[in-house]
């Protein structure tokens, strides 16, 4: 049977870089789902669908076929055989996403994969709902999470240093509006599962972060 560690919590808590990390270390397959939600939002966008119009996005969901392979270790993400992977990044994308993720249709499309990815490998897999509803029997489940101000800032400085233009209150804004709506979804959202260890990453560094969650997982799976 795989090992599975499903890490959750809200924009910016660091979760990829870690995820990333610690997949590395432990020699587990890092999945992002949340690139995977960003890809199918990035259809919706290119076909000019409005991310209210709930039947345009059903009826999209059908004509996107979203997979990942790995490149040198990263993960890169396919739309109708695209690599988009370069593409889904940007905050209006980001935004996208987390208006369009609350769809039923959308969630089963990349439910599905992701749970076939993790029965096959040992993953670490990151996004919303992967501990309360993707991998309820993960052996090791994860709440990462930081203050707004600290996540915003660091999504400020990842965007700087990709050379994009940004203004910090306005992303606090976007971080504050995403979660909410992320929170407050009637389909899987976005919360701690009861059998989550807490992680608040505020006052940490990227390293402390993934030693804490080696030590969660050794506690339960050995060394
Ligand atoms: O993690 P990332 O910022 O790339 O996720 C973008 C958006 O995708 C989130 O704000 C959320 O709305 C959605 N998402 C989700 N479930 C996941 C992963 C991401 O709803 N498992």
């Amino acid at each position: 049977m795989s090992v599975n560690i499903a890490i959750d919590g809200p924009a910016g808590a660091g979760k990829s870089t870690i995820a990333r990390k610690l997949a590395a270390e432990l020699g587990f397959v890092y999945v992002d789902t949340g690139a995977m939600y960003r890809a199918l939002a990035y259809h919706f966008l290119s076909c000019g669908i409005a991310p209210e119009n709930g039947e345009a996005v059903a009826a999209a969901c059908k004509g996107a076929d979203v997979t990942i392979a790995y490149a040198d270790g990263e993960q890169q993400v396919f739309l109708n055989g695209e690599n988009v992977s370069g593409k889904i990044r940007t905050e209006e994308v980001g935004n996208m996403t987390s208006a369009v993720s609350v769809y039923p249709a959308v969630r089963a499309k990349l439910v599905e994969i992701q749970r076939e990815i993790a029965a096959k490998s040992d993953v670490i897999m990151d996004g919303r709902d992967i501990g309360t509803c993707v991998l309820p029997g993960a052996q090791v489940k994860i709440y990462l999470t930081a203050g707004t101000a600290t996540r915003a800032k660091r999504r400020y400085d990842e965007l700087t240093a990709k050379g994009q233009a940004c203004d910090l209150a306005k992303i606090e804004r976007d971080i504050e509006d995403r979660d909410y709506r992320d929170m407050h979804r009637e389909v899987s959202p976005l919360r701690q599962a009861d059998d989550a260890v807490l992680i608040d990453s505020s006052q940490m560094g990227i390293d402390e972060v993934v030693a804490a969650i080696r030590e969660v997982y050794e506690g339960v799976c050995g060394r």
